[in-house]
């Protein structure tokens, strides 16, 4: 497994590849992997023969009050996985390396972004698809893998394929969970166990909405109530919001009449968590 640290390195690798008639399938993380990581890998190989995983805490993402400083690192273990999964080369930039001083240019989709995580965390899409836009341009990717947990993301970044007409394939794949049902994220590991307790009413108020709506109920406003019903039966638990909308625009929607998206975002103690499912009518 090839570990390269360099953006030209990358890209003249990957053109290599690319010339010997290889079909390279990029994995974008932030690193710190756990199970859901390892699912987008190995959904990766049915894609293409050559998997490149990049391992990159983005700044450009993260607010000047947010954790970019604490976010959990741990680049030997990260390695070892991905070598387990059968990964063709790793990418590990420095932030020097893909935001050198004089950088000044940045990709941004607009409406998208005014939705659900985009409200409360401004900026946050730009920087995911900037950087996402130049790990495309280094790697060339025949196709790109995204975790379904971070719905609104794949959402961007599929907007931003169609209109710049990137010829990248881009392939959802569901939420990994704890046996529990916890969304597995990086960021579980900064909940203190009371915490991790209380995270379960994540999962446990979207089971309870998706049993509402297998019993009949369409009306979103009542689902949305529950929702927050359950999630606040926490006292230490702040909604940052509870939305439920149309899985293509992230338009709000009233009434259930087709598939559509029940998202979330609470926070306990300082870790933001996010969790959704589809409501199917
Ligand atoms: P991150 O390292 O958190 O930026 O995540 C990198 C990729 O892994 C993103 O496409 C995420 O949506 C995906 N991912 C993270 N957690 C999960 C999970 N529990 N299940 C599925 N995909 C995930």
């Amino acid at each position: 497994m090839e570990i390269i640290e360099s953006a030209k390195k990358m890209s003249d690798y990957c053109q290599q590849l690319r010339t010997k008639g290889h079909t390279i399938v990029l994995v974008p993380t932030m690193g710190f992997l756990h199970k859901g990581h390892l699912s987008l890998m190995e959904a990766a190989k049915s894609h293409g023969d050559r998997i490149i995983v990049s391992v990159f805490v983005n700044p450009a993402q993260f607010g000047p009050n947010e954790d970019f400083d604490t976010y959990p690192r741990d680049m030997e273990r990260d390695l070892g996985l991905c070598r387990d999964m059968g990964v063709s080369a790793v990418f590990t930039p420095g932030v020097e390396e893909l935001y050198p001083q004089d950088f000044q240019t940045y990709v941004e989709v607009t409406r998208l972004p005014l939705h659900l995580c985009g409200l409360s965390r401004p900026g946050f899409f730009r920087g995911v698809t900037t950087v996402v836009s130049k790990l495309f341009h280094i790697t060339c990717p025949h196709a790109a893998m995204f975790g379904e947990k971070d719905f609104q993301q794949l959402v961007v970044i599929r907007q931003m394929v169609r209109d710049m007409c990137m010829p990248i394939k881009i392939i959802g794949v569901p939420i990994v969970r704890e046996e529990d049902g916890l969304a597995m994220s990086s960021r579980n590991a900064y909940l203190s166990p009371e915490q991790r307790k209380n995270a379960l009413l994540l999962s446990q108020s979207l089971a309870n909405a998706r049993q509402m709506v297998s019993r009949g109920e369409k009306n979103a406003e009542k689902i949305i109530t529950q929702t927050k019903q359950t999630l606040l039966s926490c006292p230490d638990m702040r909604i940052d919001y509870v939305s439920l909308c149309d899985p293509d625009s992230l338009d709000e929607i009233k009434q259930i009449h087709r598939p559509a998206l029940l998202a979330l975002a609470a926070v306990l103690g300082n870790t933001r968590l996010i969790d959704n499912c589809t409501l199917i009518p």
